[in-house]
């Protein structure tokens, strides 16, 4: 795996493709840099070295050009979070481009205009690839989210490189974890799917069942196996066509002995609300009219002996309606029994969609191993996947 260590970038220009899809307020202002910041380290070594940087991104969904969607919205906040003055050019493509790049000195970062205001991006155009590729001596991948879409600037690009390219610090990190977790895990190896649905999660467990030891289930598809294995659900969430999947899954663990953790107990409501009536019965006892929302307080002890004995731990959504204050009880528990794992030790892996935000709003960040920045990138990952921005710079 080639990376920013393989190459001295003194008088080098680099191409990076980064992932500065931030989201903006009607103020156009820059409302969380977490994706600019995790680029930085990358940007930082190529500047170190003694190179220059050439920026290029996708922001929004742009139909042709887009004021709203504009790069130079970013720029103060890019100069702000990187402490190096970043140039704008109004286009990624063209004259304006060649011109800024060729006045391009060490030390200097130049930020292309939004990739996406030309459609030719995301079909993966190669005569538009080719064109973005005049601009660097080096092509560095940085932009995890958008590693799973083969686009011209993420996996069409690279070809034009042929050695000249690498993974930039961020994505060998998420290319790592990922890898530290699925195939070269220290044992007992533990992997926590929770979310909404079964058939959200099912190619996740199709891909893990055989590398983990356990797996932990928890959320709304908790209450699809409970009823498959003939326990009484209320109105909790269910996909009564994925009754015999959940069988076939519960099946295939045990061929492979791999234990599934299912919640013993729930905390029901009378309905979707924070304000509902709640009480806790066992998962398999739910009354007609009530629904499961969040896993019990003997779950959640079972969930921590579980993880305790781990050394490597997933987790991939949450274990209840996080996003209620009354339901949310399971999830944060879960986070601190994998907190207390990792300070002894263990390596422990959030991503994907709806389990980075609850480690971010209930503060485990700092408390895990590592935290994706890759929503569908990371759960393509995790179904075994190859994803075409990886694959591009590796062969
Ligand atoms: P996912 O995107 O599949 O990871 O699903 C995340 C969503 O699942 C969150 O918005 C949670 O509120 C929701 N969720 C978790 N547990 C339950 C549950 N018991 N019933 C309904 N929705 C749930």
């Amino acid at each position: 795996m080639k990376t920013l260590n393989d190459f001295n970038f003194e008088n080098k220009k680099a191409l990076i493709r980064v992932d500065f899809n931030v989201p903006l307020n009607d103020a156009f202002e820059v409302t969380d840099a977490t994706r600019i910041e995790a680029a930085k380290p990358t940007i930082i070594k190529i500047l170190e070295d003694g190179g220059s940087c050439i920026l290029m991104s996708h922001l929004g969904r742009p139909k042709g050009v887009e004021d709203q969607f504009s790069l130079r919205h970013i720029v103060e906040k890019v100069t702000e979070v990187l402490g190096v003055r970043v140039t704008f050019v109004e286009d990624c493509v063209g004259d304006k481009v060649a011109e800024a790049v060729s006045n391009l000195k060490q030390g200097e970062i130049l930020l292309l205009e939004n990739l996406r205001f030309y459609g030719e991006e995301k079909s993966g155009d190669t005569a538009f690839a080719e064109q973005l590729s005049k601009w660097g001596d080096v092509y560095v991948n940085d932009a995890f989210g958008t590693a799973h879409r083969a686009h011209a600037s993420t996996a069409v690009i690279a070809q034009f490189f042929e050695n000249d390219k690498c993974f930039g610090s961020l994505l060998a990190q998420e290319i790592e974890s990922i890898d530290k977790v699925l195939n070269n895990s220290e044992k007992p190896v533990t992997a926590i799917l929770g979310g909404a649905k079964v058939s959200s999660k099912i190619g996740i467990v199709e891909n893990i069942i055989e590398k983990v030891d356990h797996i932990i289930i928890g959320g709304g598809m908790t209450f699809t196996f409970v009823k498959a294995l003939g326990g009484k659900i209320g109105n909790s969430l269910v996909e009564d066509d994925k009754l015999d999947l959940a069988l076939e899954i519960l099946e295939k663990a045990k061929q492979n002995n791999t234990q599934i953790h299912l919640p013993v107990d729930a905390v029901i409501a009378d309905a979707f609300s924070n304000d509902a009536n709640t009480q806790t019965v066992d998962t398999n006892e739910i009354p007609e009219g009530w629904m499961g929302l969040d896993v019990g307080p003997k779950t959640s002890e079972k969930f921590a002996e579980v993880l305790a004995a781990s050394k490597t731990i997933l987790w991939n959504g949450p274990l209840g309606v996080f996003e209620m204050d009354s339901f949310s009880k399971g999830t944060t528990e879960l986070g601190n029994a994998i907190a207390e794992s990792t300070k002894n030790g263990a390596f422990s892996l959030v991503g994907g969609g709806d389990s980075v935000a609850a480690v971010k709003q209930f503060g485990f960040a700092d408390k895990v191993s590592y935290v994706s920045t890759g929503g569908g990138a990371m759960l393509e990952s995790l179904e075994g996947k190859v994803l075409p921005g990886i694959d591009a710079i590796l062969n």
